[in-house]
């Protein structure tokens, strides 16, 4: 592609709108672009101060904090690398990228010591350290080259081991210019961060910010209540969300309605089930479901607010700058494909699994899914969480979608066991919320699924096997069986 040069994004923001908020915290604390930017140049001075350079790979582990899209920032202006950490992953998992990622500098939050310094990397600093130095005289990037990586954030490890994604400038651009195409930039708008920064969902809410000149509600961490609060009183416009914030929003929301301000829960991150988006709707509350990955910057299909009541259980089209295509030997359910400017270069160190997934600039999603009639995307399932018994297909999130229905059920994972006759047989494992038997889970499913579809064995049990990104890991629940 070619290299295409822009002014540094926050500069031209501080300078466009200088006094606009570009940060709010809950507290009421806000920050302007001319104030971030002051403070994400004086620290990336202090970074050259305690040795960082063009080029080199600083990882941050932190919460959402102000002082992590400070550091965030200040590292583009000395077009280092930054490496984003989840905060949940253990001591071995979080070595084993620091490696991978050729990582020289960590940087965390003084609560987060204890867990930096059993890291054996060797330059490391809390964010106080680093403000204690001295800014040191070198110049800063006055301007983005589209093609330089910015930053490295790894896949949530579910169907393996995680992969470090590096999307350059031009990969957060797109993402952020096929986001405002579709969902538009509105003068009030604010859009809350409850999802990690760490996660490629979280950090595509700062860069829409610098880009559009739009104000972030920051939180710390999800909970449903501050959720409210800010949506209720503060003016948030645009939450995004994963399902089971969702799940909880929606409870926590009973029968009230939300302010007309809020135009937009962006739903995204993994499967939604069916039964919770047509509450949802029933409810008025604004769901834009999404397909994306780490691999795409965060959403490239998104369903649009003219499409959002009809077509509820699409991901939608693809954004404006992006294609989607799905392979398949019977125009069916098959692979999804997409295509676009936001869509990574590939995996970092990796040639081997970056020609895997890449294909004449089309990336193999390892999804299935398929287009309806007017071209609106349907994600149906991981390829590799297929079940194939007696010759047909089946999907487990349908099954876990019709399981979550029910009433006395949470949520529910599905997985495949071998089976002499059949080859393979679903088997379901149920969290619930009150007792509830067999028999009549089994009688549910019958008025819902076809026979061939019914789970063999039902299990429940306390809490299903999760990764640090909280996804459900289908390829454990085997070994949660009880026998
Ligand atoms: P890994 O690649 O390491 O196994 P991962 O695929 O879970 O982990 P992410 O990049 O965080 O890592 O997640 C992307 C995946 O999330 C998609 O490939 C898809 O399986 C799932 N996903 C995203 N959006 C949707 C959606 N709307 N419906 C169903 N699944 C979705
Ligand atoms: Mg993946």
């Amino acid at each position: 592609m070619q290299d295409t040069t822009i002014p540094h994004w926050l500069s031209k923001q501080a300078d466009i709108s200088p006094h606009c908020s570009a940060i709010e915290l809950v507290n009421g604390q806000r920050l302007t672009f001319e104030e971030l930017k002051n403070q994400s140049q004086t620290y990336a001075k202090k970074l050259a101060d305690w040795g960082v350079k063009e080029g080199f790979h600083v990882a941050i582990l932190s919460t959402n904090k102000q002082e992590m899209i400070v550091a965030i920032h200040a590292l583009s202006y000395l077009k280092a690398i930054a490496v984003l950490l989840n905060i949940r992953l253990t001591k071995d998992e979080l070595m084993y990228q620091l490696n991978d990622a050729d990582v020289c500098f960590l940087i965390y939050p003084e609560e987060l010591k204890d867990k930096a310094s059993s890291l054996s990397i060797k330059h490391q600093a809390s964010y106080t350290e680093i403000h204690q130095r001295h800014p040191k005289k070198i110049a800063l990037a006055k301007e983005i080259r589209l093609n330089d990586p910015f930053t490295i954030m790894y896949t949530s490890g579910t169907t393996g081991f995680p992969k470090g994604v590096i999307h350059t400038y031009g990969n957060h651009w797109w993402s952020a210019i096929g986001s405002a195409l579709n969902l538009g930039i509105h003068d009030q708008d604010k859009w809350l961060a409850a999802l990690p920064l760490f996660h490629v969902s979280g950090l595509s809410i700062l860069i829409r910010s610098v880009i559009y000149g739009m104000p972030v509600y920051l939180l710390e961490k999800f909970n449903k209540k501050a959720v409210h609060q800010a949506i209720i009183n503060d003016g948030v416009t645009i939450v995004s969300v994963v399902t089971v914030m969702l799940q909880q929003l929606v409870e926590e929301l009973g029968t009230n309605q939300y302010p007309t301000t809020l135009r937009c829960f962006l739903l995204g991150g993994g499967p939604a089930p069916l039964p919770l988006l047509k509450q949802a709707k029933k409810l008025n509350v604004p769901v834009f479901q999404s397909f994306g990955m780490t691999e795409t910057a965060s959403q490239i299909v998104t369903l649009n607010a003219n499409d959002a009541l009809k077509k509820v259980g699409s991901a939608g089209k693809a954004l404006f700058p992006a294609q989607v295509k799905v392979e398949s030997s019977d125009q069916t359910i098959g692979e999804i494909y997409v295509k676009g400017p936001m869509v990574t270069s590939g995996y970092y160190k990796k040639p081997e699994a970056t020609n895997k997934i890449l294909k004449d600039g089309w990336l193999a999603t390892g999804d299935l899914g398929y287009l309806d009639d007017e071209g609106f995307l349907y994600v149906v399932d991981r390829r590799n969480d297929l079940i194939i018994s007696g010759g047909e297909n089946i999907y487990p999130s349908e099954i876990e979608s019709v399981l979550s229905g029910h009433p006395a059920i949470k949520e529910a994972g599905v997985t495949g066991i071998s089976d002499d006759k059949w080859g393979e047989v679903p088997i379901a494992f149920v969290v619930t919320n009150t007792q509830i038997a067999f028999d009549e889970v089994m009688n549910y499913l019958r008025e819902h699924i076809a026979n061939y579809k019914l789970p063999k064995e039902i299990h429940e049990v306390a809490a299903l096997p999760r990764n640090a990104s909280n996804k459900l890991v289908r390829s454990q629940l085997r070994h949660i069986r009880k026998e």
